[in-house]
């Protein structure tokens, strides 16, 4: 059996097909005939292009508007003119072949962007890598592995898979992807769970061990990988594969039902989104609100501050679209780590620790006041609550709070409608917060618990650093300890406390948050039938006499080995 990382759910059992990588060496040569490699360029550049426009019309027939995107990216590139210009000027002053040429400009660009810090840019590394390997492969007359030929039931098993690869994937006849390297945020990683085909990625080794034609499971549940599985493993995972149809049968059927565990207590599922978009996927997976807007993706990708009604256009949408339904809308959590070019704000040693979110709204209140207006005018569309990012001191939330209530006012002023009910509340991601949750009880009107940066502050572990990632532990005492403090706390003030950290989402939390006393759990709208399934076969009572047991563990190891033996996840 090999591991690797479960990146889509699911159980596919079918034969190898290993995907042939084309082979794209070349000689760099000099060359006296420039016009001609140009010419070459132009060429390679051109088919290129049209594949990808019929690549990109298929993604769209078989996942949707939103995923195609990544094509126009691509598109972009192609028609890109400083990458362009590059290349020819390297052709022409270098005196190289277009190959050459190619390949060095591209790899200029793509260490640009591997080299900034903001994750989406870094990204775009890897769609100039993939349009890359295109346009050198028309350049060469290689043909690439034609994906969309497959004509019989097997697993992909290959390197990695580029998402133009994923797109022309054809559902029919392609049960399941395996590759040595990526993790469960790469583009063919979330193509993989929209199309609903099981993928396990980063299992290192499958190209070397997998031999074309031979069996092959992929369990995207668990992320293993089985070669030349024995008859008695075929029917074990046959009858898993069953079982995981059955239970997707049965969380369908609980799109429109409460979220309420057996002994009748109620929760709510909310979702996490980035976008307007994203609330068509919170319904249809019977998200009962949204626990948490990340405004942020309204300022990036621009070069400029987005407008006050730009802003109120967005709110506006995601409030109409949730009816009555509340939507947590958390400021901007901007600075750090998510740079915005046109604020031009000093590099700083420990971005994690410096200049953003609240700290940055509170010094720049032009800022801080265009986003308030734009929420507040937005109001009467729905079931609004705001919520501050990063709030570290009391005086923090009042500052904040104060500025929201003059906006109010001025608002009120010029005659404008703003709702009377809206929440206030925060989201306790630093440590000090968590500790004195009882005094920030007492003035804001509800709780989110940040438990993405919640822990890499606890455990003074980088969220991003893999080489410290053992130490970033959910399950830890000091964890649930905090979360169990702003839990009681709030409660002691008659607060409501949500949680839009991934930890909500989690099938071995969900017990022990229940135990607690969670209100609110908001995760990625396709966890939340998973959920809602798992809440309700769990009893609140019993979890509840569970919860000191729980507090007095010494390590993470023994929480999760605890409600692994006592709530089996089914
Ligand atoms: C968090 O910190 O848990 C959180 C939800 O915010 P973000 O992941 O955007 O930092
Ligand atoms: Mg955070």
């Amino acid at each position: 059996m090999i591991r690797g990382i479960a990146s889509s759910s699911g159980i596919a059992i079918a034969k190898v097909y290993q995907l042939a990588v084309p082979d794209l060496t070349f000689e760099r040569k000099s060359v006296n005939d420039i016009e001609n490699e140009i010419t070459r360029l132009t060429k390679a550049l051109d088919i290129s292009k049209r594949e990808l426009e019929k690549i990109k019309e298929n993604a769209r027939k078989s996942i949707g508007n939103d995923h195609a995107e990544i094509f126009s990216a691509h598109l972009l590139v192609l028609s890109d003119p400083e990458m362009i210009t590059s290349i020819q000027d390297k052709i022409k002053t270098d005196r190289i072949n277009a190959e050459a040429a190619l390949e060095e400009t591209a790899n200029m660009f793509i260490d640009m962007f591997k080299a900034m810090e903001n994750e989406y840019m870094r990204e775009r590394a890897a769609d100039i890598q993939d349009v890359t390997k295109r346009v050198m492969a028309h350049l060469l007359n290689v043909t690439f592995s034609d994906l969309a030929s497959i004509s019989e039931e097997v697993i992909i098993v290959s390197d990695d898979l580029t998402p133009s690869d994923t797109a022309q994937l054809n559902k029919q006849f392609v049960k399941g992807f395996t590759t040595n390297i990526g993790g469960r945020t790469s583009h063919s990683a979330i193509m993989a769970r929209s199309l609903e085909i099981p993928a396990v990625v980063g299992t290192k080794e499958i190209t070397k061990e997998a031999k074309n034609g031979e069996l092959i499971i992929v369990d995207g549940i668990n992320g293993d990988v089985i070669l030349n599985p024995t008859a008695e493993l075929i029917s074990l995972f046959k009858q898993k594969q069953v079982e995981y149809k059955n239970k997707k049968e049965i969380w369908a059927k609980l799109k429109d039902e409460p979220t309420v565990t057996s002994d009748n207590h109620y929760v709510e599922l909310a979702a996490n989104i980035g976008t307007p978009e994203d609330v068509n996927a919170v319904l249809k997976n019977g998200g009962e609100g949204v626990g948490l807007y990340r405004t942020e993706f309204l300022y990036m990708g621009k070069s400029e501050l987005p407008t006050e009604e730009e802003q109120f256009d967005a709110y506006k949408s995601v409030l109409k679209q949730m009816g009555d339904k509340p939507v947590v809308v958390r400021t901007l959590d901007i600075g750090g780590d998510k740079e915005l070019s046109y604020l031009k704000l000093p590099e700083e040693m420990n971005p994690f620790l410096g200049f953003r979110a609240i700290r940055l709204c509170l010094e720049r209140d032009d800022i801080f006041r265009t986003q308030l207006r734009a929420l507040l005018r937005a109001s009467v569309h729905g079931n609004l609550k705001i919520m501050f990012p990063m709030i570290a001191t009391l005086d923090e939330f009042r500052q904040a709070k104060s500025l929201l209530l003059e906006e109010k006012n001025k608002l009120i002023t010029e005659g404008i409608k703003v709702s009377d009910t809206i929440e206030i509340g925060i989201m306790v991601e630093i440590p000090s917060t968590a500790v004195i949750a009882r005094q920030f009880a007492k003035e804001v009107d509800f709780f989110s618990i940040g438990t993405n940066d919640l822990i890499q502050y606890t455990m003074a572990a980088d969220r991003m650093n893999e080489r410290v990632s053992y130490l970033y532990q959910p399950y830890h005492p000091a964890i649930l300890s905090l979360v169990n403090n702003v839990i009681e706390a709030a409660h002691a003030e008659g607060r409501w406390v949500g949680m839009c950290g991934e930890m909500a989402g989690e099938s071995i939390a969900i017990p022990i948050l229940l135990g607690l006393g969670l209100d609110e759990f908001s995760m990625s709208a396709t966890s939340i039938l998973p959920a809602r399934a798992q809440i309700r076969n769990l009893s609140k009572e019993k979890l509840t006499s569970y919860k000191d047991q729980l507090l007095s563990f010494n390590t993470a190891d023994q929480v999760e080995t605890f409600i692994r033996e006592k709530f089996p996840i089914k």
